[in-house]
């Protein structure tokens, strides 16, 4: 087998980086591990309306509702709402979406091999597993969109994300106090240094929360989650559908290494301040497929990828990056003291108009330039009078 470009794995972004690199007159293959795309579902499947036009599709029988704002809680249970005019979020089914992203990039003309696991790099080809036997793959170039674990950046001696965060989620039956509104908790107990949500559709919830890695497990957190006041008083017993998985933070110094570039989750391409990596994974892995296309015709180098995406994505991942961090050191009281300021109404209004799930840096900027400085420097550190 020979192909100007292989992709390894089949999620969001080795569906675009491989839509891309056919589109652009590559012969491309994109290889899975798995029997079935979008299984198993790491996920908690909300979207910003921006990252379905991102990843080029419309609202389809994947959409299971929408969302329109959201109700963050403090540690103390005050509660901030953030009210949307609009519809802000999609929740998705994750198998579908992942599936309907490959099914467009077929279109385009990739060829998919399912049951293939990437093992090994060599000059010029990859070695697979494929249906139970050992293969070889001749290709130019080779983007590893492989997820967290990127066994093909491994491979290729690049080194890994700056952080990892844990996560886990359940499914259950939920009365939400708006079916439109996402619940986010915050507090030491449920999430160590990031934050809880329950994401309704449907008369369920996806309950989860993703935390820093520390002796508290995952499952302990959860646990406080559910027996969290407002929490408890929505849930209606039993549960379905555990999730467990890791969400990278902040990308390795490089993204490429001789012929072979990452995207996607195996790059670290995922919002630190809320650890959805849907939206940038897919920016990044269009500018790779893109990339590699022509990288195969030597009519471009690899190092335009790593140009390309940091100029399109870099500055919001690092302000991000730097507001995740600030967010983290919080204790409790400082989330409570930070709930009660951005609940006044004149910076609520502040936050319902400039509020952008994967730009979060504009709203920062807007509450640096109008709201209380001294207030926000005492609650976010130093460092956030670094940001802007
Ligand atoms: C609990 C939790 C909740 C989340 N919620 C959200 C959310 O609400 N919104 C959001 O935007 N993001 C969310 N995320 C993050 C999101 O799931 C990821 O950022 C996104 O899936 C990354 O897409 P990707 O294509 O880079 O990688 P993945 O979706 O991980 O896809 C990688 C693919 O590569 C395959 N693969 C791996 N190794 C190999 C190999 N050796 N050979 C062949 N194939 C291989 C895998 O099977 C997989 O299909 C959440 C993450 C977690 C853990």
């Amino acid at each position: 087998m020979k192909y100007d470009v292989v992709v390894i794995g089949a999620g969001p972004a080795g569906a675009m980086a491989s839509k891309y690199a056919s589109q652009n007159g590559a012969s491309t293959l994109l290889i899975e591990e798995h029997a079935s795309i979008g299984s198993p579902v790491q996920c908690t499947g909300l979207v910003s309306t921006a990252a379905l036009g991102e990843c080029e599709v419309g609202e389809g029988s994947y959409v299971l509702a929408k969302m329109k704002g959201a109700f963050v809680y403090a540690p103390d249970c005050e509660e901030l709402c953030i009210r949307g005019k609009d519809v802000k979020a999609y929740v998705i089914d994750r198998k579908m979406f992942d599936r309907t992203l490959v099914e467009r990039s077929l279109d385009e003309g990739t060829d998919l091999l399912l049951r293939t696991r990437f093992t090994g790099l060599g000059k010029g080809k990859i070695s697979v597993i494929s249906e139970g036997e050992k293969k070889e793959i001749h290709s130019s170039i080779i983007i590893g969109a492989d997820g967290i674990q990127s066994s093909v950046g491994r491979a290729a001696g690049i080194s890994r994300c700056k952080k990892f965060l844990s996560g886990i989620q359940l499914e259950a039956p939920y009365t939400a106090k708006d079916p439109q509104y996402v619940e986010i908790f915050t507090g030491n107990d449920v999430a160590p240094g990031f934050f809880a949500w329950a994401v309704p559709f449907s008369g369920m919830a996806r309950i989860g929360l993703a935390k820093n890695q520390d002796d508290v497990s995952p499952l302990q957190c959860l646990e406080k989650l559910m027996s969290h006041p407002v929490v408890a008083s929505r849930y209606k017993g039993s549960r379905t559908e555990y999730v467990l998985g890791g969400i990278p933070l902040g990308p390795p110094d490089k993204t490429i290494k001789d012929n072979v570039l990452l995207a996607g989750d195996a790059a670290g391409q995922v919002k630190p301040t809320s650890g959805g990596g849907v939206y940038m994974g897919a920016v990044c892995a269009k500018i790779a497929g893109e990339v590699a296309a022509r990288a195969s015709r030597d009519e471009a180098s690899l190092a335009e990828y790593e140009k390309g995406w940091r100029k399109a994505v870099g500055r919001e991942l690092s302000i991000g990056m730097r507001i995740h961090k600030s967010l983290g050191k919080l204790g409790d009281d400082g989330l409570n003291e930070l709930v009660a300021y951005l609940n006044q109404p004149e910076i609520r209004d502040i936050i319902t108009e400039y509020g952008d799930m994967d730009h979060p840096s504009v709203l920062m900027q807007k509450l640096v330039m109008e709201g209380d400085k001294k207030k926000l420097i005492k609650l976010l550190g130093t460092a956030f009078r670094t940001l802007f």
